[in-house]
């Protein structure tokens, strides 16, 4: 492991590579990670990077992200494979599905999509202003994909009507209301944190419902000692780092995202000692979806 380490620190400086990495990255990729954040966070840190080479140590969606915001640098990644289950079925063929059945709804796709269906969309939307876009369209019916969960969440909040997707997100998903009865009998005192993307029972019963920024944020500044957490594993690495005085409970053992466990450190310096998994993006669908990812931007701005 130490020889990853050594290697990653020698082709980062070789390349002029950066190595950004999502939240739920193993603990070890997230150590050695000049960024660690959330999906728009990696999206910013993109496009400000002076490196000329980023490896995005995440799934592919957000590699795509990546490319789609800073189309002069070279993306690479530690694997092919990860591919988010939710994103590759909440597809273009979902979605066409979608638009036939409501052909007067607008589409707003949140950045966790890839990017043919960002390109197909009116508008791309964040976990956190999600509402403040979707209130601010002419229209009044929404198509609101891929994620199922958080789809619904949006939906009780809007008057508009919104039409989800049929696809959860796997991971938060599995979570049930018996794995938040079981653990709260151990820490009855702890607060229960959980991710947008859980089920509405799970949502219901939680002291704090975020993405994992918010639950960061919800996390540090919180007067507790001990907390449940309702998000994928790799959060706690974060949670514990800022708080170390603190302690951090998974509220279930299913809230580990094969996906994102699919990098390690080999993979990663081999990805930066050889430069080959590459992504690459249809210059006319990248083009697309910046538009859609630059509208959220003027939106957020103007309302
Ligand atoms: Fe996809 Fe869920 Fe894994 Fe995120 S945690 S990559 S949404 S399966």
């Amino acid at each position: 492991m130490n020889n990853s380490r050594e290697k990653i620190a020698k082709y980062k400086k070789q390349q002029d590579a950066e190595v950004l990495a999502h939240y739920y990255q193993p603990e070890e990729i997230q150590d050695i990670a000049d960024f660690v954040g959330y999906s728009e966070e990696l999206n910013q840190r993109a496009l400000k990077s002076r490196a000329q080479i980023l490896l995005l140590c995440g799934v592919n969606f957000m590699a795509q992200n990546a490319k789609i915001v800073a189309p002069d640098k070279r993306i690479i990644i530690p694997e092919i494979m990860a591919d988010c289950p939710m994103v590759k079925k909440a597809n273009l063929q979902c979605l066409n599905e979608m638009r036939e059945k409501h052909p007067q709804a607008a589409v707003v796709s949140f950045i966790n999509s890839s990017a043919e269906v960002k390109a197909e969309s009116d508008i791309c939307c964040t976990a956190n202003n999600a509402l403040k876009i979707i209130n601010s369209l002419s229209q009044s019916e929404i198509i609101l994909v891929p994620n199922k969960n958080l789809g619904e969440y949006i939906s009780q909040k809007t008057k508009k009507k919104i039409y989800s997707c049929a696809h959860p997100c796997p991971t938060h998903n599995e979570v049930t209301i018996d794995d938040l009865k079981r653990i709260k009998k151990q820490y009855a005192d702890a607060p229960i944190l959980v991710n947008l993307d859980c089920r509405a029972e799970v949502r219901e019963k939680a002291d704090f419902v975020g993405d994992p920024d918010q639950i960061i944020k919800y996390a540090n500044s919180s007067k507790a000692k001990k907390m449940i957490i309702g998000a994928e594993r790799g959060l706690l690495f974060r949670l514990k780092r800022q708080n170390p005085r603190k302690r951090f409970y998974l509220l279930s053992p299913h809230l580990i995202c094969q996906s994102m466990k699919i990098n390690n450190l080999y993979k990663t310096s081999q990805a930066l000692e050889n430069l080959e998994i590459e992504v690459k993006i249809d210059e006319y669908i990248r083009l697309k979806a910046e538009h859609a990812l630059k509208k959220m931007k003027y939106y957020e701005k103007l309302h």
